[in-house]
């Protein structure tokens, strides 16, 4: 299990050079919430097969985290990553790559987040709302209904729930 604190020793370096804009400081007040498995042969799950997909596509999340909780930083914070595509906030907005955080969990169509995700979703999306004033936490599905139906499986009511629950570690 990843080990939070404020330097974030969980988190596994996976810096990718493709999907992203490099910027010197950004404002941050969104948070979307994906899922992705790898669709392109071999083990659905694989990290590394994953990421390639991602090359093939130029997009990358910010962070990804693979079945076991093992969250992994493919882009920094401050630079913009290609996540959320054609999509718009509940208050009309678009640009959402420009002041979000991608966040891709490992899953299919079959198969909900598994406990240890869900976990490591919570405690980095709390790590997150503690360092930015986010505005929104978000699946991609609500920014871009009908086309994107992502996150798959998740129960998000209880993820919500324990987002926001402060006695939830
Ligand atoms: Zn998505």
């Amino acid at each position: 299990m990843p080990v939070f604190s404020r330097q974030y020793p969980g988190i596994i370096n996976k810096l990718v050079s493709f999907g992203h804009k490099h910027t010197e400081k950004r404002k941050i007040d969104v948070i979307i919430i994906h899922s992705v498995y790898n669709a392109s042969g071999g083990d659905i799950y694989d990290v590394d097969l994953i990421i390639n997909q991602f090359a093939k596509y130029k997009v990358t999340p910010h962070f990804l985290i693979d079945r076991e909780g093992v969250i992994y930083q493919m882009v920094k914070e401050k630079d913009i990553a290609y996540h959320a595509g054609v999509s718009r906030l509940p208050d009309g907005s678009t640009g959402i790559n420009s002041r979000s955080i991608g966040i891709e969990i490992i899953t299919s169509f079959d198969e909900a987040p598994s406990a240890l995700q869900m976990d490591a979703s919570v405690k980095l999306v709390k790590y997150l709302k503690e360092k930015y004033q986010v505005k929104y936490v978000l699946r991609h599905s609500d920014i871009a209904p009908g086309r994107k139906t992502d996150p798959w499986n998740m129960n998000w009511e209880e993820f919500v729930r324990r987002v926001n629950n402060k006695k939830d570690e």
